[in-house]
């Protein structure tokens, strides 16, 4: 029987950002997949946190799907060791095709991009258009404002979701993947 959060969808930087925490993060996540027999899909890109963990996905022995737009391909930064690269003409398509696969979400540290597609997922789940587990990796606290700022909303009456209930938040990556597939479960 499949894993019920398998293939994970992973958003992430696609800078690897300050330091060595985020990069380590992101390979750290990729190996705990591999342990428990996850796949990923993710955004094909071969460089920042995205190489690093799809490399560690597939070092594990994991199935990677890379969903990716001819534009980014040209551009030369998809990641040509995939197994599955898909390339798709729109960012709007990618994103779509990326949840259509998806059982689970994860977003590790990154920019507006990340945040686009974590939100993204958010707002679907408040409006009832999915109930897979969302999941944020908070490596050295990254998305502490982040999540300050969502449950300002809910006090302020903007969030129909509970966060708490919705998005498991956690630094380690074993914790997070398996308290997501307990809420899958
Ligand atoms: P960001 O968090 O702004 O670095 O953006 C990360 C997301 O944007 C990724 O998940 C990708 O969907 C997309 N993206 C941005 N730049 C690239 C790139 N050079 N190669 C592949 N994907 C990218």
């Amino acid at each position: 029987m499949s894993h019920p959060i398998s293939p994970v969808c992973v958003y992430c930087g696609s800078s690897v950002g300050r330091g060595e925490a985020f990069a380590d993060a992101a390979r750290a996540l990729g190996r705990a997949m591999g342990e428990r027999g996850l796949d990923l899909v993710y955004g094909g890109g071969r460089a920042g946190l995205m190489g690093c963990v799809a490399d560690a996905v597939l070092e594990g022995g994991g199935h990677v799907t890379g969903i990716i737009t001819r534009q980014l391909v040209d551009m030369e930064t998809a990641h040509t060791g995939l197994p599955d690269l898909r390339v798709v003409d729109t960012m709007h398509q990618r994103k779509m095709a990326m949840v259509e696969r998806a059982r689970a979400f994860i977003a590790l540290p990154g920019g507006v991009g990340t945040l686009d597609e974590l939100f993204e997922v958010l707002a679907w789940a408040q409006l009832g258009l999915h109930n897979r587990p969302i999941g944020v990796l908070n490596t050295g606290g990254f998305y502490d404002t982040l999540l300050r700022f969502v449950g300002e909303m809910k006090d302020h009456g903007f969030l129909r979701i509970d966060p708490a209930r919705t998005i498991a938040v956690a630094a380690d990556p074993g914790t997070l993947l398996d308290e997501m597939a307990r809420r899958a479960g």
